[in-house]
């Protein structure tokens, strides 16, 4: 039995105790977010559309989005993108989770994810007790139609009823995927591969069309396999400098290119191996989500338990909160429909510092990566804006 201490005093344990738990970094929804993006680019183009960032007028945009370069990685390393560095005009936040799905749906409706419901990489299928892996579109037993999972109208579809046609180019075998379909339709897909054939195909989409968009993932592959920071890297972010420098050397007079990220990235130091802890697979159902932000399904009647577990044992390295906490701070957004809260797990961890939550047995290859993202720190969440006129 120990005295009750006074308000103040030591706490059990200083070594936790005295390490600060940082804020999560909230995305600025509504004011510079990747979802105040598209209604701005619209606006720019002079569709009736109220446009938050205030963007001048354009008679045609290029939209450059290279996958994984977060604002404070640029930051870090301007000699590798002097280009880039030298157009930036300021800096968006990328949306709950910092993860591609996520922030390409944002980018697609102009709406947060509580409203598209493309909140993970992993997702439960409510009512199913299945897994829906909306990177791959796969869930064991099951076909997602990708019009009922993500149905918030794309911009792309407002804009071609406006009588843009607007232009995605990027690999051919990102052409008639379900994740395609539901974050870019009403798009026309103009498959490039390589760079140099990227460059070339948004030059000539330029010349037909006034909104082209352009994919260029080698940066996050890079980050993820390497490092970020790593020699891999820092010459794929050479690639996509070089890159935006050609696209805007190519665009017509009164044109615009603005580049931008889905998401940064963290270099993992702490690793937390779910399939090798009983505690922590406890009245676990199911692991969703990815490691820097999970979706933990629990049993029935499993949570509270499940969520002090959880809180215990990340004690220091992850915000670890109930769904209804996670909806409330507003991590999806000012609030999340009705129908896709069952998309969100009843626990959600997501952790800071240098601390992934990865799954050894269950998800090998992103068990072995060595940059992630995902979660709510700076890093993760800042992305550039860069824009170049013509
Ligand atoms: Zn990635």
């Amino acid at each position: 039995m120990i005295d009750p201490q006074p308000s103040g005093a030591a706490p059990a344990e200083p070594s936790v105790a005295s390490r600060a738990v940082p804020v999560p970094y909230a995305p600025a929804y509504g004011t510079a977010s990747l979802a105040d993006l598209p209604g701005s680019l619209l606006a720019s183009l002079g569709l009736p559309v109220e446009g938050t960032l205030a963007l001048e007028p354009a008679s045609r945009v290029c939209l450059f989005l290279v996958d994984g370069l977060g604002a404070e990685l640029l930051a870090a390393h301007p000699e590798a993108a002097p280009f880039l560095t030298a157009h930036l005009r300021g800096t968006l936040t990328a949306g709950f989770p910092s993860s591609t799905p996520t922030s390409l749906a944002t980018l697609g409706t102009g709406a947060p994810p509580g409203e598209h419901g493309m909140v993970g990489i992993q997702m439960a299928v409510p009512g199913e007790g299945r897994l829906f892996n909306c990177l791959r579109w796969t869930a064991p037993g099951l076909s997602i139609d990708p019009d009922v999972w993500q149905p918030t109208p794309t911009v792309y579809e407002r804009m071609a009823a406006a009588g843009v046609e607007p232009v995605y180019v990027a690999p051919a075998s990102f052409d008639g995927t379900g994740l395609t379909r539901a974050v870019y339709r009403g798009m026309r897909h103009r498959a490039a591969e390589s760079p140099d054939e990227r460059v070339e195909a948004v030059r000539q989409a330029l010349r037909e069309t006034t909104f082209v968009t352009v994919y260029f993932g080698d940066v996050d592959r890079a980050g993820h396999f390497s490092g970020w920071g790593g020699a891999e890297w820092l010459e794929q972010v050479a690639v996509a400098d070089r890159m935006a420098e050609r696209i805007a050397e190519a665009l017509p007079p009164g044109a615009v290119l603005y580049v931008t990220a889905d998401h940064g990235m963290i270099n993992a130091a702490d690793r937390v191996d779910v399939d090798l802890s009983q505690d922590l697979r406890e009245g676990v159902l199911m692991l969703g989500g990815e490691p820097r932000a999970r979706h933990v399904y629990t049993s029935p009647g499993a949570a509270g338990a499940v969520l002090e577990t959880w809180r215990e044992v990340l004690r220091g390295r992850a915000w670890v909160v109930t769904r209804e906490e996670a909806v409330a701070a507003g991590w999806f957004g000012r609030g999340v429909r009705r129908e896709w809260l069952g998309r969100i797990g009843d626990v959600v961890a997501v952790p800071y510092g240098e601390c992934v939550i990865v799954a050894s047995a269950g998800e090998p290859v992103e068990t072995s990566m060595i940059g992630y993202h995902g979660s709510l720190t700076p890093a993760e969440q800042n992305v550039p804006l860069v824009e170049i006129r013509r």
